[in-house]
């Protein structure tokens, strides 16, 4: 790293990435942090992620100067990786221009966000389920 990292050291957020990962059954997945300088001037950018779908690897990027919480900042950015692939159907679909694309497409889209929305339940069931 060329420059200092304000907030948290990186040793605690990849704590706090081991902790959230397996919280939100992402266990599967290779993932890792990026301490970055977001150069965006439209917004002051506090993170994003990088997700490589068939390699199941994501990098969460993390601003080195932050000014949020770094832990919400990290878990907004793994709910990304959890609705990635509904997300990027969907975008595809806004996108498109052709109608034929469109045929077929809502079965296929009821059945992304189906599981999109299982996977959320039970993470969350996980954590708060009561005895
Ligand atoms: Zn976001």
């Amino acid at each position: 790293m060329k420059f200092s990292k304000k907030g948290l050291p990186i040793k605690k957020l990849e704590t706090l990435l081991k902790i959230w990962q397996k919280r939100l059954l992402l266990d599967n997945w290779n993932l890792s942090i990026e301490i970055i300088e977001f150069k965006r001037k439209d917004y002051k950018q506090s993170g994003d992620i990088k997700v490589f779908p068939r390699k199941k690897k994501a990098i969460v990027l993390l601003t080195k100067d932050p000014f949020r919480n770094e832990e919400s900042v990290l878990v907004h950015e793994l709910m990304h990786l959890i609705l990635w692939d509904y997300d990027i159907f969907n975008e595809k679909l806004i996108l498109g221009k052709s109608e034929t694309k469109l045929k077929g497409s809502h079965g296929k889209y009821m059945k992304k966000l189906e599981s999109t929305v299982d996977h959320l339940t039970k993470a969350f069931l996980k954590e708060y389920k009561t005895n």
